[in-house]
């Protein structure tokens, strides 16, 4: 069956190519041999799933693409603190190949340009260039999910123009940045960048960003969340150099150009997109790369500040006892008293991601209850992910109605409250799996309470 995604994306494909703005970076002399025709999109999911259209398949370098990436293992390797003494994490507003040292400390503003970016090729591990270029290639191709491989004319080309670039790191040697020959962070610098993938590559590399650190295919964590989170977020202040304002504003989505005319583009938790066309605008991005993302991003409605429906609430529905929905076999005189007393007990069935927004509406709606209640049962078999704070509220939600009284039942395989909490959860509710049994408990202790009254 032919797909609907795939014809939208191919209508946006054709509508760019008609731009022919911008030219082809030709200040390292390989580069300019690039096709300025050539154009490629690739959309992946964060479970994986790649569109693709036109040039998806054409290989072409990494070039600062790879600067994220750098600074991911950088990060891996030396923690943050470590990494933080060395660059920063502020924008220089500045063009990408700016000498923009820190006038205190000397430190790169960013990762995200070269002095930056070379810096964190001084701080990952190995001892020499090839063992730290191979460690970087090995990390680059688990986020592609294949074997990348540097190529050696492109490399060639930049390692013999690229004096700007020398100059910066000998000057992040001066000031002690860089604790090393400069030539060796130089070195697996140009060659990262040099480093050949295709759109379909990004836009898995993209989506492993997307979903937290986690390759979307293989499921393989190759960076931890936080880590993830962090360097997201230096994509969206910095990615873009110059044009971070205007692109966090019109586009909304963290990315990252590089002058070779790919650019990635991720969206947290939902999507990774890649794109290639050589043409470059004046801050070195990509014109029909930047067309593509911004045209994505507003009919997909993809910006990060999108008000979207993460924070409705994650109660489905709620109803009391009142109405024996047990539906069980009662005598007249236990079906009185759940109708007298049934108002007792609060069903709440939940769904959706337990993040804290949606798990704050559930807090309050029970809370404000919980002084008429004497047991509660939330059911939380329809849940997706919850968050750190999500079991610590539910965990305080259980101490604060105990306080007035109510029991809480919780429904559900307690597998949503895996590990690390997952015993302090269950050892803090009963735990019931299905709620045929939770509402039958319930209406039993209501009738034991209740029918001497
Ligand atoms: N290798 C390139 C350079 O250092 C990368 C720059 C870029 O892609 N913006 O100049």
């Amino acid at each position: 069956m032919r797909s609907l995604v795939l014809e939208y994306i191919d209508e946006v494909y054709h509508d760019v190519l008609g731009d022919r703005e911008g030219s082809v970076a030709d200040y390292i002399p390989q580069l300019a041999e690039a096709d300025p025709e050539s154009f490629g999109i690739a959309l992946a999911t964060a479970d994986g799933y790649v569109y693709e259209v036109g040039d998806s398949r054409r290989g072409f370098t990494l070039q600062s693409i790879s600067k994220p990436f750098t600074y991911a293992l950088a990060l891996a390797d030396r923690g943050v603190e470590a990494v933080g003494a060395k660059v920063g994490v502020e924008p220089s507003g500045e063009p990408f190949n700016e000498i923009s040292l820190d006038p205190a400390g000397g430190q790169p503003r960013n990762p995200m340009i070269n002095a930056g970016a070379i810096a964190c090729a001084s701080l990952v591990r190995g001892d020499t260039a090839a063992d730290r270029f191979e460690r970087i290639r090995r990390f680059y191709s688990q986020f592609a999910g294949r074997e990348l491989s540097s190529n050696e004319d492109v490399y060639e080309s930049e390692h013999r123009t690229g004096h700007r670039n020398r100059a910066i790191a000998h000057l992040l040697r001066a000031v002690g940045v860089i604790e090393e020959d400069p030539e060796i962070s130089l070195e697996v610098y140009f060659r990262q960048c040099a480093v050949e993938v295709d759109c379909r590559d990004l836009s898995l590399m993209a989506a492993g960003l997307a979903a937290g650190g986690v390759h979307p295919a293989s499921g393989e964590r190759l960076l931890s969340p936080v880590l993830t989170e962090r360097v997201l977020s230096v994509m969206t202040t910095c990615g873009m150099y110059d044009a971070a304002g205007d692109w966090a504003a019109q586009v909304g989505l963290a990315a990252k150009s590089g002058v070779s005319g790919g650019i990635i583009a991720v969206l947290p938790g939902q999507i990774g997109l890649a794109v290639y066309s050589p043409r470059l605008d004046r801050y070195g991005t990509s014109t029909r790369g930047a067309l593509t993302c911004r045209r994505l991003s507003q009919e997909l409605g993809l910006h990060f500040m999108h008000v979207g429906r993460a924070a409705r609430s994650a109660i489905r529905a709620s109803y009391d006892l009142t109405g024996n929905p047990s539906h069980r076999e009662h005598s007249a005189a236990h079906l009185d008293v759940l109708r007298r007393h049934g108002s007792r007990a609060m069903v709440y069935e939940l769904h959706g991601d337990l993040l804290f927004a949606a798990t704050e509406t559930v807090i309050r709606e029970a809370t404000a209850r919980a002084g008429e209640l004497e047991l509660m049962i939330v059911d939380t078999r329809a849940v997706g992910e919850v968050a750190d704070v999500s079991r610590r509220l539910l965990l305080g939600l259980r101490d604060q109605v105990l306080e007035h009284g109510c029991e809480v039942v919780l429904v559900g395989s307690g597998a949503s409250f895996d590990a690390p909490q997952a015993e302090s959860v269950v050892e803090h509710y009963l735990i019931m799996s299905d709620m045929d049994t939770a509402i039958a408990y319930c209406e039993d202790m209501l009738i034991a309470r209740h029918s001497a009254e």
